[in-house]
């Protein structure tokens, strides 16, 4: 991959678990203004996939690059300064703030405001900036309403939202969702899916990691069917649709969910 696109790849990933391979052997590309979808059934690697995409986990073989550098062995703090945000599969929100001050803990995270100086009250140089992305979060994320609300107040489908924002305020160019309509009821679900589109257009590569497979139907340029470790199927939705080894992968009874 040349350096300079905003465009992450994973190349042969392997991650096991004693004897299990969790990810056995994995290509992916998150090319940016898309989103692509990583789909299984229940643990078929999606989320361990995520992990060595994130740095919250090492793979045993293979390489992680970006903008055409090797990631693989960077911690997941360095990769989040280099553009790379993600968000839980549990929502982990800070209940006590406000959702602006949830959304400045994201912009900090990037750039690198001194915590001494914060804890301090002191003015620092990045105090700007930071204002600026939470202001801009706030309001890709529809989320200008309730800035000074504090998050633990807020139903589920907005903490969501929250946590998107979050990652958001870090200016990433790369988003990684694990499971972000988890918990969402049918509207805020079409809410995320609008927004998703949203920042795709803004230029960012979204990367969502799935089990529900009609759910991405809707927002994914991009869909690679994971089952037992490896990509079994990958493409536009409607190939993915009409895939036999992606429809075998929903149907085998042993594959579980
Ligand atoms: P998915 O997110 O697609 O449901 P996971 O990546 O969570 O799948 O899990 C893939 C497989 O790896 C499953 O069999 C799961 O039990 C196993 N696994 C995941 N994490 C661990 C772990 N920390 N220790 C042992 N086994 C794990
Ligand atoms: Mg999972």
């Amino acid at each position: 991959t040349p350096p300079g696109p905003d465009v992450l790849t994973a190349h042969g990933l392997v991650r096991h678990f004693g004897g299990l391979r969790a990810v056995d052997g994995v290509d992916l590309t998150v090319p940016p203004r898309q989103v692509t979808a990583v789909i299984g059934p229940n643990g078929a690697g999606k989320s361990t996939l995520f992990h060595c995409l994130a740095g919250a986990q090492r793979p045993d073989e293979g390489r992680i690059r970006f903008r055409g550098r090797d990631i693989t062995r960077l911690p997941d703090h360095r990769r989040a300064r280099l553009g790379i945000a993600r968000t839980f599969q549990v929502v982990s929100v800070f209940p006590s703030l406000t959702v602006a001050d949830n959304l400045r803990v994201g912009a900090e995270n990037r750039a690198g405001a001194s915590a001494a100086a914060r804890l301090l009250g002191l003015p620092d140089a990045a105090g700007g900036r930071t204002r600026q992305a939470v202001e801009r979060a706030l309001e890709l994320a529809e989320l200008t309403d309730v800035a000074d609300v504090p998050a633990g107040r807020l139903p589920t489908g907005t903490l969501r939202l929250v946590e998107l924002g979050r990652a958001l305020a870090a200016d990433p160019s790369v988003l990684l969702l694990d499971e972000p309509a988890s918990g969402l009821d049918d509207a805020e679900t079409a809410r995320m899916r609008a927004l998703l589109r949203r920042l795709a257009g803004e230029g960012l590569a979204v990367l969502l990691v799935e089990h529900d497979m009609e759910l991405v139907f809707g927002v994914a340029d991009t869909v690679y069917v994971m089952a037992a470790g490896r990509v079994v199927a990958s493409g536009t939705p409607d190939a993915v649709r009409d895939d036999p080894a992606a429809r075998a992968a929903y149907l085998d009874p042993l594959a579980g969910d």
